[in-house]
């Protein structure tokens, strides 16, 4: 039995092409995993981004962590975390992510957070600080971080590498020439110079960045964004349809769906243009299936050597 997952999300459903539909999710298995996270007072990008996946990634017992609260300093077009003045830092949170992560038995986990302008270093120490308590009570776990531009400070970015997750994640979202419309308080050279600086300081960390089609992108333009991923150091590429997360005028309209064919014809162009690892398809984020990645630049990498 199918059934088009956004049906949760009323009339946007009924215009998806159905290449979306799902499975239903186990609904039991969902709720344990809410009660779970509300019972350590934390939050997942999964649930406040509208993830199209978390029927898939949550039945199978994986989540992703957003860290530092859950209303963000910046309001993104394309984002469905709410925006607006943030809540003060829970000092308690890295325990607590140690604690869920632990409970989930997770080998691998993806760590993300809102965007945080109001604090000195826009929460570089707090996700730090939610590495070494993983690494105390989970030392096996992989850990990738998916990390906001930090405004590019070095001493920020410094600290998330001394900290030694095993993939930094920093998303580009979409081409330059609609990066003002699409996220207008970041920036698209401003994103490629983090990533660079990231490589700059520890090359053995992998690298990897997000980009979303159906924004109204050219072909040109994707080729563009992809060599300058490259150019700046990155690793791992994903590449997903975006969805509008609400008909709101604070959210941008989809103007295509692109095919499951074109998606698996750049995940081939991409992995010849150098990529070490590209998943691309309709329903890819940033963080699905991410211990795919990773694994697959280890291989990579051992046949480098
Ligand atoms: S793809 Fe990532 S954000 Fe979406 S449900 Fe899976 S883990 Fe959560």
């Amino acid at each position: 039995m199918t059934t088009l997952l956004a049906e949760q999300h009323s009339l946007k459903a009924r215009r998806l092409p159905e290449w979306f539909r799902q499975e239903v999710p186990d609904a039991q298995k969902i709720q344990g995993m809410k009660d779970l996270f509300r019972s350590g007072r934390l939050h997942t990008v999964c649930e406040s981004a509208h993830c199209p996946n978390m029927g898939k990634c949550w039945g199978q017992g994986v989540a992703t962590f957003m860290i530092l609260g859950e209303v963000c300093t910046r309001a993104c077009r394309f984002c469905a975390v709410k925006a607006g003045q943030p809540m003060a830092v829970d000092p308690q949170e890295p325990k607590n992510v140690a604690w869920a992560v632990a409970e989930l038995k997770l080998r691998y986990v993806v760590i993300t957070s809102v965007a945080r302008d109001d604090l000195k270093d826009e929460g570089a120490r707090h996700f730090v600080d939610t590495i070494q308590e993983i690494r105390k009570i989970m030392p096996a776990t992989k850990i990738e971080i998916l990390i906001p531009d930090f405004s590019n400070k070095w001493e920020s970015l410094r600290m998330i590498v001394d900290a030694r997750p095993e993939v930094i994640s920093h998303n580009i979202e979409t081409v330059r020439r609609l990066s003002p419309k699409v996220r207008p308080q970041a920036g698209y050279e401003r994103s490629l110079a983090v990533l660079s600086n990231l490589k700059q300081m520890d090359a053995t960390i992998f690298i990897k960045s997000s980009l979303m089609l159906g924004l109204g992108e050219l072909n040109e333009e994707i080729w563009e964004t992809m060599k300058d991923l490259l150019k700046a150091g990155c690793d791992i590429l994903t590449i997903g349809q975006y969805l509008a997360p609400s008909p709101m005028p604070r959210h941008l309209k989809v103007e295509e769906y692109v095919s499951p064919q074109r998606f698996a014809e750049l995940k081939v162009v991409s992995e010849k243009m150098g990529f070490k690892h590209v998943m691309s398809g309709p329903l890819v984020r940033s963080s699905f299936i991410a211990e795919e990645g990773y694994q697959g630049c280890l291989g990579q990498t051992k046949i480098e050597k």
